[in-house]
């Protein structure tokens, strides 16, 4: 006669440890995905604590059917951490294999904690760190006050670099701050809005260079260039793109609670 768990004892004696295995030496998970997409494969066992039934390991004869089948008789371990504790009784006695559930119970607890930590503070962090990236002429003259193309082009790769690895080139190639790129962002909603603003940079420098071939602007002015756009449509798209990604930019701003946006901005005359 054995006493065997019910499905449910099994289930909460999983579920108190996270479906890991209570060896706090081993931690293996004992539940995933199957082949089949529905198909969940478990790998774990409700072991007794005490054996089931007379002859088995750590058998206590003084304890009632009731309570040798209840969860306070069971641990959740992995298929290999159950044979080892069946097969050396001395090396894994009651209060060991009691502790390893106790620590277990505890270790799922902080798991838990843990995915539900805040991050909004290394998010705002590293937000911050963006917007810095920024704060430089090329997102605040217009287009046509450009003083050179080629320096416009670079500063939103530089831009892009900064936002995909947290680090920041300065014109002379010196690195001027480390971080990490936006996808270390938790927040799904500012990091969408962030790969967005990623994406209108390559738009620009990808429209620029086809301007450029094109010979779509000229340069004028001596000392101070300014740009002569042949096509005033493209002009202005250059100016409300960049418009637009400040836009996105103060909004995630807003959100954060910075006020980082100070930059000194041109009358916009269309
Ligand atoms: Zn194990």
């Amino acid at each position: 006669m054995r006493d065997d768990f019910s499905q449910v004892t099994k289930d909460l004696l999983a579920n108190r440890v996270g479906w890991k295995c209570s060896n706090p030496n081993c931690r293996k998970a004992t539940r995933g995905a199957g082949t089949e997409k529905t198909d969940v494969i478990n790998i774990g066992v409700a072991s007794h604590i005490t054996a089931a039934s007379k002859g088995g390991p750590r058998y206590d004869e003084d304890m009632t059917a009731q309570e040798r089948k209840s969860s306070e008789n069971g641990i959740w371990l992995c298929q290999s951490c159950s044979k080892l504790i069946d097969s050396d009784v001395k090396r894994y006695p009651v209060d060991k294999l009691k502790k390893w559930k106790e620590i277990s119970e505890q270790m799922a607890v902080l798991d838990l904690e843990e995915v539900v930590v805040d991050k909004t503070d290394e998010d705002k962090e590293l937000i911050k760190f963006f917007i810095q990236c920024f704060d430089r002429p090329a997102f605040q003259d217009r287009i046509c006050q450009e003083g050179r193309m080629e320096d416009f082009d670079k500063a939103i790769e530089d831009t892009i670099i900064a936002l995909n690895t947290g680090v920041l080139r300065t014109r002379d190639g010196s690195i001027l701050k480390k971080s990490e790129g936006k996808s270390a962002i938790v927040n799904a909603e500012w990091r969408e809005k962030l790969d967005t603003i990623c994406d209108m940079l390559v738009a620009l420098r990808k429209r620029l260079r086809i301007a450029k071939a094109a010979g779509a602007y000229s340069a004028y002015g001596e000392g101070e260039v300014m740009y002569c756009f042949y096509d005033r449509e493209l002009e202005m798209w250059f100016d409300s793109t960049r418009e637009e990604i400040l836009k996105i930019l103060s909004a995630i701003c807003e959100e954060i609670g910075v006020h980082g946006l100070h930059f000194h901005r041109r009358q916009y005359r269309w």
